[in-house]
Formats: structure tokens, sequence, C-alpha cells
């Protein structure tokens, strides 16, 4: 891969998760560099991920899932199944669709899938709010977002 092509991915997990949606990655404070980037700010879950932390990824150095000889395995699949039934979203799908067409073209279906219709901000999947547009209701929500008070 090249450097315009690590460029893209930046956001995209190997899991096919995009980062750019995860509530740890939008909100203000603390904020998440995604699962590629370094462990500052890092959400606990993804410091815990199983796809993070799995061997078979890091030792073969894959860049995606889709590349591992396991791939669909047991862990991804469980993900996969959550996020389908919380949050309108399959990492397979994503996976297949990279595999596919490229990051390219994945990057920019995310963007009108995700898109607010209010400010062409980005949605996050994780409740489904626009942290432009949706900011009071989310600040009443701060634990969730991990705000301290103030
Ligand atoms: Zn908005």
């Amino acid at each position: 891969m090249n450097d315009d092509c690590s460029e893209k991915m930046r956001l995209i997990a190997p899991c096919g998760m995009n980062c750019g949606i995860c509530i740890a990655y939008l909100r203000e404070k603390n904020k998440c560099p995604g699962c590629r980037g370094g462990n500052e700010n890092k959400s606990k879950s993804c410091m815990n991920c199983v796809i993070i932390n799995c061997e078979e990824l890091n030792k073969n150095n894959s860049k995606f899932c889709f590349e591992c000889t396991k791939n669909p395995c047991k862990r991804l699949k469980n993900l996969d199944k959550r996020y389908r039934t919380k949050y309108h979203m399959s990492m397979l799908d994503n996976l297949n669709y990279i595999k596919e067409k490229g990051i390219e073209e994945f990057l920019e279906k995310e963007k009108q899938k995700w898109k607010c219709p209010t400010c062409d901000g980005v949605i996050c999947c994780h409740n489904g709010l626009c942290f432009h547009c949706n900011i009071n209701l989310l600040k009443k929500r701060k634990k969730i977002l991990g705000w301290e008070d103030d």
C-alpha cells in the first residue's frame, strides 16, 4: 500500500469499522484517534477489541480481516452481529465492499450513508445523532460521551 492509500484507510479499522462514525472519535473531549491510531485517548473498548488484539492480524501484518485465511472468524462474526443488531451497520458488508470496490468508493458510500441531512456533518452510528446539530441533546447525555462536569 502506498502512502495515499494508508491515509485513506486511516479511519477504517481492519474489521471494516468506520472509526469516523464512532462515538469515541466524534466526541470533543478525549477524542479517539481511531483503531489505526496511537493508544493515547483510545477508548477502552477499542483497546480491548478482539480484532485489534487478534494474533492472526498482527502476525500476518494484514491491513484488513478479509486478507486472513480464517476470515470471517467467529470473533468477527460476533462483532458483526452486534453491530447489525444495534447500530445499523455490518463489518462483513463493509469488508466485502472494500474488497470488491476499493477504499475510495467505500469512503464515498459511507459519507453519503452517515451524512447529517441538516448540516452535512457526520451522524454517529452509536447514537444516531449529529455532533453539530444535536449538541445540546448530546451534552445532556454527557456521561455516555465521557465528558466531565464543568
Ligand atoms: Zn448536523
